[in-house]
C-alpha cells in the first residue's frame, strides 16, 4: 500500500426531505445566490419549486442561470463568471447532474482568475481563490457532487478536458434519492455505467497489498449490479434509488483509491474524445470503450481483469488460462451493460471510421493516457476500431 493523506471537505447531507438543510448550510454565506441548472427537467418534477421555497424563506436573493448542456460548455461558463462579476454574487448554488456540477465548478475558479479560465481547464494557471458553492444532485453518475474534478467542453476547438483543483469541492452537497425518480431510463443506465467505470478504472492499478481498496471496491461493483436490474423494473423505489446514488458518489469520492496508484483512466480519456467531436453521452460512450479497453490490455497482461472476472462476475477458473478467465469477465460485464440497455458499438450513435484520426488525437489531451497499459496512438485506434 501506499501512503496517502485522506480529506474530503464536502459536508453530504443524505436522505429523503434533507434539502430543509439549504437554509442552513447558507445561512452565513451570504445573500446574493446564483441558481444553475440545466435545461429544465427541475422545473418538471418538484426539485426547482423545493429550492426555491428553501431560498425563499431565509429571503435570499436569487439569481438565474440555466440551460448548462450535458457535457458542459466553456461558453456557459464564461456567461456564469460574468454574472457572478455583475451581480456580485456570494454563493453558487448547482442545482442538477454532473454536468451542472461540474459548470458550477468552473464558474467558481474562474471568477477570481484574471484571463480566460481555459487557462485553468487546461492547466496552465493554477487556482488561487475560488466562489464557495453548493450542490443539489437530480442525477447519480459522476460523483462530482463529492469530488474537485469538472470536465469541460471546447466545442469550438472540440475539445473535452477534465482538471481538479483542492478549492474546487463542493463545500456541501444535498442528495434526496426522490428526486432521481424522474430521470429517464437512459439516463439512468448511463449513470450506472459512468459509476461502475470510475470503480473499475480505479481497480485497474498496480499497487501490490491493498486488499481493502480491493475489496471496498467489488463490493460498490457488487452492490451496484445486485440494485441496477430491480431500479431498471421499480424506477420509483426510494431504496433502490438510494442504493445507486450513494454508489455514485462512494465510487469516485477519493475513498476508493486512497493507498493505490489511482487507477488507469484511459477508457475516460477516449470517451472524452468521442464527446468532444460527437457530443454523445459520456456513460453510453464508456458502455463501448471500456470493455473494449479492457479486451485490448488482457492479451498483454490480463491479471486484474481475471482477478475481476473470479471475484465480481464469479467466473469458474478451473481449466482456464488467465486470458481466457479474464476474456469470459469481460464478456459478463459486456453483457450486463446491455441487459440494462446500454449501447454496445459506436455504430449505436452513428459513429463511424470517417473522423477517426481526429478521435485519437482528442483522447491525448494529456501527456500520458493511460497506466495499467500506457497507451500510444495505434493503441487508441486499435480500442476505437474494436468499438465501431
Ligand atoms: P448530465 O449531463 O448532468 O445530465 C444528463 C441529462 O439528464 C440532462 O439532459 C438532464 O436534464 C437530465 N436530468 C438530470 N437530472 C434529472 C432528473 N432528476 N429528472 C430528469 N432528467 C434529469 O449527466 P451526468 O451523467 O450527471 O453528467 C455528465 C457529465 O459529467 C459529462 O460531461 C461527463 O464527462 C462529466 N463527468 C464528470 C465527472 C466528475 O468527477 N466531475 C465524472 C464523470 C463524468 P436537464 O439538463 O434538463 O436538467
Ligand atoms: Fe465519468
Amino acid at each position: 500500500m501506499q501512503s496517502f493523506m485522506q480529506h474530503n471537505p464536502t459536508r453530504l447531507w443524505f436522505g429523503h426531505e434533507q434539502i430543509g438543510q439549504l437554509k442552513q448550510e447558507l445561512g452565513n454565506k451570504g445573500k446574493r445566490v446564483l441558481l444553475v441548472y440545466g435545461g429544465g427537467s427541475i422545473k418538471k418534477n418538484r426539485v426547482y419549486n423545493a429550492v426555491l421555497s428553501e431560498l425563499e424563506q431565509m429571503e435570499a436573493e436569487v439569481i438565474e442561470l440555466s440551460g448548462v448542456e450535458p457535457n458542459p460548455r466553456l461558453t456557459t461558463v464564461h456567461k456564469g463568471i460574468d454574472i457572478c462579476r455583475q451581480e456580485k454574487v456570494d454563493f453558487i448554488l448547482a442545482v442538477g447532474g454532473g454536468s451542472v456540477i461540474d459548470c458550477v465548478k468552473a464558474i467558481s475558479v474562474g471568477v477570481y482568475y484574471n484571463g480566460d479560465v481555459w487557462d485553468i481547464i487546461t492547466r496552465k494557471a493554477s487556482v488561487e481563490q475560488a466562489l464557495p458553492f453548493g450542490t443539489v444532485l437530480t442525477l447519480a453518475a459522476t460523483g462530482s457532487e463529492m469530488n474537485n474534478i469538472s470536465v469541460i467542453t471546447n466545442w469550438e476547438m472540440n475539445e473535452k478536458r477534465g482538471w481538479a483543483s483542492p478549492l474546487a469541492y463542493p463545500a456541501f452537497s444535498i442528495l434526496d434519492p426522490s428526486y432521481t425518480y424522474s430521470v429517464p431510463l437512459d439516463q439512468t443506465v448511463y449513470g450506472i455505467v459512468d459509476m461502475m467505470s470510475h470503480v473499475l478504472e480505479q481497480y485497474f492499478h498496480r499497487t501490490e497489498h491493498v486488499p481493502m481498496m480491493d475489496r471496498f471496491m467489488e463490493s460498490v461493483l457488487l452492490t451496484i449490479m445486485e440494485a441496477a436490474p430491480d431500479l431498471i423494473r421499480e424506477p420509483d423505489n426510494f431504496d433502490l434509488r438510494a442504493t445507486i446514488m450513494y454508489a455514485g458518489t462512494t465510487a469516485f469520492n477519493g475513498l476508493l483509491s486512497s493507498g493505490t496508484d489511482g487507477g488507469d483512466w484511459a477508457s475516460h480519456q477516449i470517451e472524452h474524445g468521442l464527446s468532444a467531436v460527437y457530443d454523445i453521452p459520456h456513460g453510453g460512450g464508456l458502455g463501448i470503450i471500456f470493455p473494449n479497453w479492457m479486451s485490448h490490455c488482457a492479451e498483454e497482461d490480463p491479471s486484474r481483469m481475471k482477478l475481476l472476472a473470479i471475484r465480481v462476475f464469479q467466473v469458474d477458473p478451473s481449466g482456464k488460462s488467465d486470458k481466457a478467465i479474464a476474456l469470459e469477465g469481460i464478456a459478463a460485464l459486456r453483457e450486463f451493460w446491455n441487459s440494462l440497455g446500454a449501447p454496445s458499438r459506436l455504430a449505436d450513435y452513428n459513429i463511424d471510421s470517417s473522423r477517426l484520426d481526429e478521435l485519437v488525437e482528442k483522447s491525448f489531451m494529456k501527456p500520458q493516457v493511460g497506466s495499467y497499459k500506457i497507451m500510444t496512438r495505434d493503441t487508441v485506434r486499435d480500442i476505437l476500431i474494436r468499438s465501431m
